[in-house]
């Protein structure tokens, strides 16, 4: 092949594609699926919806796909009871694609967008895509927001978004509702949309508010959620927003045309038509969560407490060698978050008890200089 170099934007020059390592093992708990897959019936209901369809595959799928989106309304008021209107919906392929669609709606040159990290890695990547500033507030050390650090800085660098992961994604960190109420005021005074990142919502303890709440009072709320972690269907790349319908009209404008096959429509009408069957894997899944943080904790670790479905934890003196040690197991986690921490996704009680036991196998070889101590 000759050799080539295209003319690639000059911010883009020396970056690699973002995405974690992508190994066969037996045992992967590095990117928070849900460990359980779509069952049987489900599966036959897809492919037959997905024939249907396939005889109108002719045409161009509904731009605005009003079908799914009235599915997407009735899933939401079951789940948090919060009634959000039709046109108050958006979806695309996956939250992120959503996201873009928000960033490049309210985002762009001259503007900027802040966030709070340790948090989505991915937040950095939208803001450098739509060219708007990024600016970040670290958490305390517990995770937790800092709120008076972030409302000063809302009133005084303005900015168009402000995007908070409910849980985190590393931390599992909850945040309460009236900290985001806070934080939308805060924001709407200078101008400014609060984007509340719920992609790992139904995972937080029963009893637990939805950012939801807030739409009726703060009409520049953005809630994301998505069916790639509870629903089970991270394949199907099926992410969605509630807001207020005027929010949703500038996502429209933004959008590739016919950004939604008529495949992705398909199933994940079909898989809504079947969330009822999630609830017994959820609640197995949130079990195995506080029985993961506690085994780490009985072992001497810091665990940070959790909401979703992966833990983070620490602290280690190299932390890629602990990573390797499981993976030498055939256990795949995610080297992510501060330094010293690693992150585990829920997986099955097997998958988790093989964690567990890999662990502890891994810490045995490397000995006790394989943890920090925290003074
Ligand atoms: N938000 C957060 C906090 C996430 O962790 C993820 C996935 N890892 C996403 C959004 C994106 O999910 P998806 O595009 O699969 O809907």
């Amino acid at each position: 092949m000759p050799d080539f170099r295209p003319p690639v934007r000059d911010d883009l020059a020396g970056i690699s594609p973002y995405g974690a390592p992508q190994l066969d093992v037996d045992v992967r708990l590095n990117v928070n699926e849900n460990p359980f897959p779509p069952s049987a019936q489900l599966a036959r209901d897809v492919a037959r919806s997905v024939e249907e369809a396939a005889l109108e595959m002719n045409r161009y799928p509904d731009r605005d796909f009003p079908l799914l989106r009235a599915q997407l309304a009735d899933y939401l008021a079951s789940e948090s009871g919060v009634r959000v209107s039709v046109d108050g919906i958006w979806a695309a392929n996956g939250s992120n694609e959503v996201m873009a669609h928000v960033m490049a709606a309210f985002g762009g040159p001259g503007r900027c967008v802040l966030s709070f990290p340790p948090t989505y890695s991915m937040y950095p990547e939208y803001a450098r895509e739509s060219f708007t500033e990024l600016i970040e507030i670290p958490r305390a050390a517990d995770f937790s927001v800092d709120m008076d650090a972030a409302i000063a800085t809302i009133e005084s660098a303005k900015p168009s978004l402000v995007l908070v992961a409910a849980p985190n994604n590393p931390t599992g960190t909850a945040i309460c509702l009236a900290d985001l109420a806070r934080l939308a005021s805060a924001t709407r005074a200078v101008g400014g949309l609060l984007v509340v990142d719920e992609a790992y919502a139904e995972f937080r303890p029963t009893g637990t508010p939805s950012a939801l709440e807030l739409l009726a009072d703060h009409p520049n709320v953005i809630v994301t959620r998505t069916m790639s972690k509870a629903f089970a269907m991270a394949g199907a790349r099926i992410g969605y927003a509630a807001a207020h319908p005027s929010i949703i009209d500038a996502l429209r404008i933004v959008r590739l045309p016919y950004h939604l096959s008529l495949v992705s429509q398909t199933v994940a009408r079909v898989a809504l038509a079947h969330a009822g069957e999630l609830q017994s894997g959820l609640q197995i899944l949130r079990n195995e969560r506080d029985a993961l943080v506690a085994a780490l904790g009985d072992r001497g670790l810091q665990v940070a407490p959790s909401d979703a479905n992966f833990c983070l934890f620490g602290v280690f003196a190299d932390r890629h060698e602990v990573w390797q040690q499981l993976v030498d197991r055939g256990v795949l986690i995610r080297e992510t978050g501060p330094a010293g921490w690693l992150r585990v996704s829920v997986g099955t009680p097997e998958e988790n008890a093989r964690f567990i036991t890999a662990l502890d196998e891994s810490l045995a070889d490397l000995g006790q200089g394989a943890m920090v101590i925290d003074e």
